[in-house]
């Protein structure tokens, strides 16, 4: 069956989801265009290796990932397109990075001509791709000092400028002066080096937010990460494509309980039975698993296609939820083993990673990666 044999709790991935994401997002981009797919994290906590293939089969161009470990995954996973390595790692990683074919950014020169050399000690080049410092302030070579950091370090033969990006602080308001700033800055940057004779290579800047709102900076690819998790980064982008969230949450009930009225419930008693007549299940989800203690008694869970309330605090490894009885709503008691959602639909009842976002005051992007650190993955 399609569930972890050992926890009765797990993600759920749905394959056919990730791949009409990706297919829409291909179908995003001008002729000739390409599709970088954002794989860190673990692919926001849906499983790197596993998404890429699918990625790959649907038209996927290029990967990028966060660390030079996540890039290692991917080739040991058998992931054969290029990778690229979203900032610059520590100098000690060229040997990895050349021994693998991972791409690292490049915005210091002091990597770049290490990079270099040990490249031309391997016997191979290496690839890179340089960032430029637009106004997020976070990597790059600041957009004044493109020339010279190209001068500084082109002469190297051991290195090769396989691109150049940016990356977007605000591109949920494409319309805004500090996005449009970005863009600005970026194109004359790229076009600056263009004319001084500087080879480019792929030019890209578009996350997933500019990808939907803003057709026009797509430049040779564009770099997408949320949107193919089915998750939109923002409002503005929601009502532009319809996505299909590709992650759900579910695990099973392992016990339940009739406590009196007036006991409490897990670590400090901070929920206590109202009434008579209520269930209290345990589910073994808990906060290591992406469900924060701060959700402790304000967050619901699906159980057969309606919504019931997480009680006491949540553990590290497990939670419960109770059933209550009252003259509104009578409800079905739970058996061991019953189907709960976390995140996800259930009949005509859906908890939506967004839903999840709201209730803990971040966005869904941490949501779902934290759901995908220590919970087993299925794919269906
Ligand atoms: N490019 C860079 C440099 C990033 O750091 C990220 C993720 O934060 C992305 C692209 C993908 O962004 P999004 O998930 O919003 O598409």
């Amino acid at each position: 069956s399609k569930e972890p044999a050992t926890r009765w709790a797990w993600v759920e991935i749905d394959q056919g989801a990730l791949r009409r994401n990706t297919r829409a997002f291909k179908n995003l981009l001008g002729y000739g265009k390409r599709l970088c797919c954002v794989v860190k994290a673990d692919a926001y906590g849906h499983g790197a290796v596993q998404c890429a293939k699918i990625m790959h089969a649907t038209g996927a161009d290029m990967f990028a990932v966060a660390t030079v470990s996540e890039g290692v995954q991917l080739r040991e996973g058998g992931i054969k397109s290029p990778i690229l390595v979203l900032n610059e790692p520590p100098i000690d990683a060229c040997d990895t990075l050349l021994e693998y074919q991972i791409m690292p950014s490049v915005y210091s020169s002091e990597f770049a001509l290490a990079y270099g050399e040990r490249a031309v000690e391997m016997g191979c080049v290496g690839k890179y791709h340089m960032a430029i410092e637009t106004g997020m302030n976070r990597i790059g070579v600041r957009f004044t000092d493109v020339l010279e950091f190209r001068r500084e370090i082109d002469f190297h033969r051991g290195i090769e400028c396989d691109g150049v990006f940016t990356h977007f602080a605000t591109a949920d308001d494409p319309d805004g002066w500090d996005y449009r700033l970005q863009c600005t800055r970026f194109s004359e940057a790229v076009a600056a080096m263009k004319d001084a004779g500087f080879e480019c290579g792929i030019v890209h800047c578009s996350n997933t937010p500019a990808s939907m709102l803003d057709h026009s900076m797509q430049f040779d690819m564009i770099r997408a990460g949320i949107g193919l998790y089915g998750l939109q980064p923002c409002e503005k982008s929601a009502p532009i494509m319809p996505l299909e969230p590709v992650m759900s949450v579910r695990a099973r009930v392992t016990r339940t309980i009739h406590p009196a009225m007036g006991e409490g419930v897990g670590y400090g008693f901070t929920f206590r039975v109202p009434r008579a007549r209520v269930q209290v299940c345990t589910i073994p989800v808990g906060y290591a698993d992406g469900l924060p203690r701060t959700l402790s008694n304000k967050m619901d869970v699906l159980y057969r296609g309606q919504r019931i309330r997480q009680v006491g605090n949540i553990c590290m490894d497990q939670c419960m939820v109770a059933i209550q009885q009252t003259p509104a709503r009578q409800m079905p008691e739970a058996e061991v083993g019953d189907l709960i959602t976390i995140v996800g639909k259930d009949g005509d009842a859906v908890i939506s990673m967004d839903e999840m976002a709201r209730l803990r005051g971040t966005i869904n992007y941490e949501v779902a990666c934290g759901f995908g650190m220590r919970l087993e993955k299925v794919y269906i």
